[in-house]
Parts: structure tokens; C-alpha cells; sequence
């Protein structure tokens, strides 16, 4: 249903929805945000003689790599990936 026309480059794939009655190619022609996560696409199939107007749902699922913006979350994993007493020390350290 929903298919990546550039697989091999990250972030530069555009998304392309494929029409489920036919399998041509549909336009997407709104997006309606459901939250911050999910958000319902309106579709339209490209083939005149097909005209299968539908709505496929995009959601986030889970991060792959950390947003860079959020330093927090990187400290976070950095001290998760610390052995237990190492960790303590460092936060120890950090608080004098
Ligand atoms: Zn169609």
C-alpha cells in the first residue's frame, strides 16, 4: 500500500501510495494530523478509469537513531551503555 520510491537514500525517498483495487499509483491530495505520531492520508488513484478515492494511515513506529536536537536522550544512552559503578562515578563527578 504505501511504498518508498527511493529506498537507498535516506530521507530522500518520496513517498508513494499504491491504489489497492488496481496498483497504480494514487495522489495524495490531504493530510488530516491525527497527533504528533499519526496522521490519515487522503488518496486518489491516478487511473482515470479506475478512480478509487481512499485514506491509509501513516504512523510513527520507533526511532532508529536519536534525534541530534535532543541532547538529552544522547546523554541518556551514553550513560545507559556505562557499566553500573562507572555510571556512578561519572554522576558523582558531575554533581560537585
Ligand atoms: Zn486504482
Amino acid at each position: 500500500m504505501l511504498k518508498s520510491t527511493n529506498k537507498h537514500k535516506r530521507g530522500a525517498g518520496k513517498l508513494q501510495v499504491i491504489c489497492k483495487a488496481c496498483d497504480k499509483k494514487a495522489a495524495i491530495y490531504s493530510r488530516k494530523e491525527i497527533s504528533k505520531e499519526v496522521c490519515d492520508l487522503y488518496c486518489s488513484c491516478r487511473d482515470p478509469e479506475c478512480g478509487h478515492t481512499f485514506v491509509v494511515t501513516l504512523a510513527f513506529k520507533h526511532t532508529l537513531s536519536p534525534s541530534a536536537r535532543d541532547g538529552k536522550n544522547i546523554a541518556l544512552e551514553f550513560l545507559k551503555s556505562l557499566p553500573a559503578h562507572e555510571r556512578q562515578a561519572l554522576l558523582s563527578q558531575s554533581l560537585q
